[in-house]
């Protein structure tokens, strides 16, 4: 760790706090990262999800009423998407090159977590 000179973002043009929000969420090619990944999550998942802050970062899926299958392959996505942010935000052709297998090995350990605890 270091410190830095500007509290500002370094990864974009838009003199916004470097704050974990912004990060997760308000960066421009971030927030075209939500809305690409729910859009393949809603056609894997047969219903339209949306890219809201309060489902895609904090897993609140009180809103949808999704079976067990539906709930494990939502947060399988959700958890490999932030995983994708945190190690390769800044490297946005490379996003989706690890999301997918991201979605997998978490849809995977989902599965096999549940066959044992079952
Ligand atoms: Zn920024």
């Amino acid at each position: 760790m270091k410190l830095i000179a500007s509290p500002h973002c370094t990864h974009c043009q838009s003199q916004m706090l470097d704050t974990t929000m912004h990060m997760f969420w308000e960066f421009s090619l971030i927030r075209d990262f939500w809305t690409r990944i729910m859009l393949i999550l809603s056609e894997l998942l047969g219903a339209t999800v949306l890219p809201d802050p309060c489902l895609c970062l904090l897993n609140d899926d009180l809103a949808l009423s999704f079976n067990l299958n539906q709930c494990r392959l939502l947060m399988a996505g959700l958890t490999a998407a932030k995983n994708t942010i945190l190690t390769k935000w800044f490297y946005s052709r490379s996003l989706f090159d690890s999301v997918l297998d991201g979605v997998l090995s978490q849809y995977n350990i989902s599965r096999v977590y549940n066959s044992m605890t079952q």
